[in-house]
């Protein structure tokens, strides 16, 4: 008996993150065509990295651990690309920046990708690039039936500079947004979706993160500053994480900070004033450290949407009558793994 032949179709993935270009590339490699929609100017997502004179910073994701056979395997597509990092021996601080536990012993690996944590996205999404299916700068505003064939849908964008444009031909979206930012896009649309209802009880807390680079502490004889720990979980009520950038593999020398506010404080202080948070963090900081120099580099990112605090409990979401999905890390966990999972099991119940 004949087998029926497989469609092959065309999706359009909103969201170039780890669950959108894990979700992308399997379904490229089941044979489907996609377009990947962006709205920065770059791949990676939260895994993002910031460049600066004095070296780069990853703002969002410090380093991921790797659990799932099926990630350890997509890691080794990309071999010698992360490395192990050292914040293994992560110290726990009391509020006055002492530690309160010695390191634990490592129970598995933290890794990081090099030169930046948006490098093993980047490093994912290279064919997909080369072919063009990667529309960087281009925020999707409202999805709706395409207006030649009802069947399928079309994209409505908006990139820089006002323009606009309209995408048409994809048999399928798949929203790899955090869950507000997917619920927002479909009330846009006037769109609900099967199953769609469930992403309101998806609770993600925001993070402010604060960048400092201290140059002069690399000066021949001074090699860092302050806490002899490169990464630490802290209790200070405006701090929860400190890494030293400079310690992670293949990075640049230059002594730099990263500093993640904790969910609690950066919910109370999502709109405030980004020098205002940068002062409050920089005090901070100094407390917990003991480093009252005066950084040559400071910045601040909030991030509206950072760690998921209530998960969807399933992995994705996929209304195949209507041709949408959903995914993200939210769905199972708050973890770049769960990222991953959750695009690829988006693809695979979707392809
Ligand atoms: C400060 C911080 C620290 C973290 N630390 C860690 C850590 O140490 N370890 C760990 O495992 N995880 C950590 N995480 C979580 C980790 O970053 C996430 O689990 C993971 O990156 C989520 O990937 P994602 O693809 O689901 O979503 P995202 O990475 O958020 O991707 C969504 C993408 O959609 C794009 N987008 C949004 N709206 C639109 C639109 N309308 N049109 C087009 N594009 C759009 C966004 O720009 C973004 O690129 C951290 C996160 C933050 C913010």
């Amino acid at each position: 008996m004949a087998t029926a032949e497989k469609r092959f179709k065309h999706f359009a993935i909103v969201g170039a993150g780890i669950a959108g270009i894990t979700c992308a590339r399997t379904l490229t490699q089941a044979g489907h065509t996609v377009t990947v929609f962006e709205k920065t100017l770059g791949l990676g997502g939260r895994m993002a990295t910031r460049s600066t004179p004095y070296g780069s910073f990853d703002n969002g994701t410090q380093y991921f651990t790797v659990r799932d056979p099926r990630f350890a395997l997509a890691i080794e597509t990309v071999p010698g690309l992360c490395k192990p990092w050292s914040a293994n021996a992560v110290r726990v601080l009391d509020a006055h920046g002492r530690v309160t536990e010695a390191p634990l012993p490592a129970r598995e690996a933290h890794w990081v990708p090099a030169p930046g944590m948006n490098e093993l996205v980047r490093q994912w999404a290279r064919p997909l690039v080369a072919a063009g299916q990667v529309i960087l700068k281009t925020r999707v505003a409202r999805i709706e039936p395409d207006a030649l064939n009802a069947k399928r849908w079309q994209l409505h964008t908006e990139a820089p500079g006002d323009v606009r444009h309209v995408y048409g031909g994809f048999d399928g979206v798949i929203l790899a947004l955090p869950a507000p930012q997917s619920l927002e896009l479909l009330q846009t649309s006037g769109l609900s979706p099967k199953g769609m209802a469930k992403l309101a009880a998806v609770d993600i807390a925001p993070c402010w993160t604060l960048m400092l680079a201290y140059p002069n502490a690399s000066q021949p004889g001074l090699t860092t500053l302050g806490p002899q720990w490169n990464a630490a979980r802290s209790t200070h009520h405006r701090i929860a994480w400190l890494a030293r950038e400079s310690s992670k593999p293949g990075r640049e020398p230059v002594e730099r900070w990263t500093v993640q506010a904790s969910a609690a404080w950066s919910r109370e202080h999502v709109q405030d004033e980004p020098t205002r948070v940068e002062a409050k963090l920089i005090k901070a900081f100094s407390e917990v450290t003991g480093i009252r120099a005066t950084p040559a580099h400071t910045a601040v990112h909030r991030w509206r949407y950072a760690q998921t605090r209530k998960p969807l409990g399933q992995t994705h979401l996929w209304d195949a009558k209507a041709g949408i999905g959903a995914c993200g890390d939210w769905c199972i966990g708050h973890r770049v793994e769960d990222g991953f999972v959750s695009g690829l099991e988006l693809a695979l119940a979707a392809g």
